[in-house]
Parts: C-alpha cells; sequence; structure tokens
C-alpha cells in the first residue's frame, strides 16, 4: 500500500512536521479512506506536548476526521469505495465488556483504543490520527456521514459534537426537559447550544465575556448569560432541569449547582488541567441535585448524532487552515482565539506531499 504522508510531533517540545509512515494492510473488516478533513481538538495539543504523561512518540495527532472510502478489506459489509465516512475518538476496543455490549465503547473495561497514541489490539503498534492523507480503519468504528451537510464543518462533530450530544440525550434534553444551561463557549459549548436548541429546549449560554452575547444567540441560545455577574445568576436560582459545563478551566461549581431546580444535574465535559474546588454538599443535599461527568459517545450514539445533525442542517462553525498552518493554529487556540474549531483541509497536506 502506498506511503501515508502525515503530521507528527517527534518529542515534547518539537513542533509538528512533516512524517511519512507505512499503513497496515487491510484486514478482513477493514475501511481505508483519503482524509479531506480533520477537526483540532485541544486533546490534540495536550498529546502532542505530553501533558498528559502518556504520548508515544511520534505521534500524528486527529480524531475529528471525515474521508471517502478508497479500499475495503475482502468481508467488509457496511462501507464501500466512494463512501462518505468518518472516525471520531476510538478505531477499537475489547468488544466483550458489559460497556461494549450495551454499545457504550468508550467506557470499555478494557480501555478503547484510541485514533491515535493508542496500541493495536492484533501487532501492538501505535495508532496514527488525522492529520494524514489516508488512515485504515476496522468498520465497526467508521461512522456514515450525511451527504447533505458541509463536509470541513461536518469533522469536529466527531469529538465536540458527540462530547455534548452523549450527556444532553442522557439527561433527556428536549421540549420535556425545557430549561438547560450550557457553559462557556468554545469549540464544545458552541456544538452544545446548536443541538439543545435543535432538541427543542430553551437554551441559557454562560459566558464571563460580554463580547459572546451576539454570537451565542446566533448559535441558538435563547438567553445569555454573564456568570460573572452575581445578580444576573440570582435571577434564575433555582430553575434549571440542566446543565452542560463544558469549561476546562478551574471554577468555582456552586453558582452553577444552585440554580439547579430540585433533581436538577450538571455534567461536566471539560477536562481542568488541575480539578475544580469541591462543590458546597449542602447545596447537593437540599435539593437532591447532582454533578457528573461524561466522555465523548458510543459508536451507535455517535452515529445517531450525525444523523440528528443532517436532518437538522447542524455542523461546527470553523476556520478552516493548511497543513503547515497547525503549530500556529495551536498557540491561537491556547488563547482561544478561533470560531470555533479549526479544521484540517487535508488537500494542502496532500498537494505539499506531491511537490
Ligand atoms: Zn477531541
Ligand atoms: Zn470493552
Amino acid at each position: 500500500m502506498n506511503i501515508t504522508h502525515a503530521y507528527a510531533a517527534q518529542d515534547a517540545k518539537s513542533k509538528l512536521a512533516p512524517f511519512d509512515y507505512q499503513p497496515r494492510e487491510l484486514r478482513a473488516h477493514d475501511v481505508q479512506l483519503e482524509v479531506l478533513f480533520c477537526g483540532v481538538c485541544h486533546s490534540d495539543l495536550h498529546q502532542a506536548r505530553n501533558e498528559w504523561k502518556n504520548t508515544i512518540f511520534p505521534v500524528v495527532p486527529g480524531h475529528e476526521v471525515v474521508g471517502r472510502v478508497t479500499a475495503v478489506g475482502p468481508e467488509t459489509q457496511k462501507y464501500k469505495v466512494g463512501d462518505l465516512v468518518g472516525v471520531g475518538c476510538m478505531v477499537d476496543s475489547c468488544r466483550s465488556c458489559p460497556s461494549c455490549q450495551e454499545g457504550l465503547e468508550q467506557y470499555c473495561e478494557n480501555g478503547f483504543v484510541g485514533t491515535y497514541n493508542g496500541e493495536d489490539r492484533e501487532t501492538g503498534a501505535i495508532t496514527y490520527g488525522g492529520y494524514s492523507t489516508a488512515m485504515v480503519v476496522d468498520e465497526s468504528f467508521v461512522l456514515r456521514i450525511p451527504e447533505n451537510l458541509q463536509l470541513a464543518g461536518v469533522a469536529p462533530l466527531l469529538c465536540a459534537g458527540i462530547t455534548t450530544y452523549s450527556p444532553l440525550r442522557h439527561w433527556n434534553v428536549g421540549p420535556g426537559k425545557k430549561k438547560v444551561g450550557i457553559v462557556g463557549l468554545g469549540g464544545l459549548g458552541h456544538m452544545g447550544v446548536k443541538i439543545a436548541h435543535a432538541m427543542g429546549a430553551h437554551v441559557v449560554l454562560f459566558t464571563t465575556s460580554p463580547s459572546k452575547i451576539e454570537d451565542g444567540k446566533r448559535l441558538g441560545a435563547d438567553e445569555v448569560v454573564i456568570s460573572k455577574d452575581p445578580e444576573h445568576m440570582a435571577q434564575h436560582a433555582n430553575s434549571f432541569d440542566f446543565i452542560l459545563n463544558t469549561v476546562a478551566a478551574q471554577h468555582d461549581l456552586n453558582p452553577f449547582i444552585t440554580l439547579l431546580k430540585r433533581d436538577g444535574n450538571m455534567t461536566l465535559v471539560g477536562a481542568p488541567e488541575h480539578d475544580h474546588p469541591a462543590p458546597q454538599v449542602f447545596n447537593l443535599i437540599f435539593k437532591r441535585r447532582s454533578i457528573s461527568g461524561s466522555l465523548i459517545g458510543g459508536i451507535a450514539e455517535t452515529q445517531e448524532m450525525l444523523d440528528f445533525c443532517g436532518e437538522h442542517g447542524i455542523t461546527s462553525d470553523i476556520e478552516l487552515i493548511a497543513m503547515d498552518q497547525i503549530n500556529e493554529a495551536y498557540e491561537r487556540m491556547l488563547k482561544s482565539d478561533v470560531k470555533y474549531r479549526f479544521v484540517i483541509d487535508i488537500n494542502t497536506l496532500r498537494n505539499q506531499s506531491a511537490a
């Protein structure tokens, strides 16, 4: 099979740079795809710089992948050459533990295989992600992409989209669960606003920056609350059925907990470097409120999310970049200087490699 061109970090200190590798031979159920677009997730940066202390170098990041099938293994049933497909954060799991049996591969009790920096279950080879011209993935972990959506804006659905969709579904957000808060308007938060709005909820965006009020409303928020303003916050006390907190920076959870109704829940999906201070227990006890976490979504639910986004015309708001702009994009991402996700046009990598 042809050499795959990619961008990799060689160690925690070096920038991403061109890197070629030989992909695996197609197995019976494999799908080979030509990568068209790949979203840039904050996890990519954490992994490239070994901030989670588990990176195996060289690392080829990227787990928000959209592409087209170029070859399939002899027993592949779900996909054929030419199909539009996606790959998210996982490329395999044990497939036999209770979580896998329930279609919750993201909670695989033996650990799912990450799309990059994971270990192939057959060979132990390290997996390489979507900052690549091509990928080879088992069909069970490949998603079908609705044909009606703008492809570059679909890529972030594979991580940011499912990370917000899954808890909104789990906590039954919809016309029945009417008042929903989304904390933070970044890559995750802007997807949360769009999806909760499409599910029929009354959506309230919480942000610290007044400059985001207008954009929040454009994206589907019915109201925007400046979370630094205690009076504005107090107006919403005891009124929320559910709050999705997407903020990855350490912060006080109490001001949000007191906004929940009896039995209300706040789910955390942002991964902070330092833990939030422990919330006041009385705030939870007196109204049977709860706090929980959530990690991406299973393969079946990811497909459901993509179909939902197809029906409702939902994509991510993105800034398209060329592959060689990735290092600059990381620096801008650190300053939250992106609306709301960078997506790499992988054709620029293909052309660069051909030149
Ligand atoms: Zn991600
Ligand atoms: Zn499992």
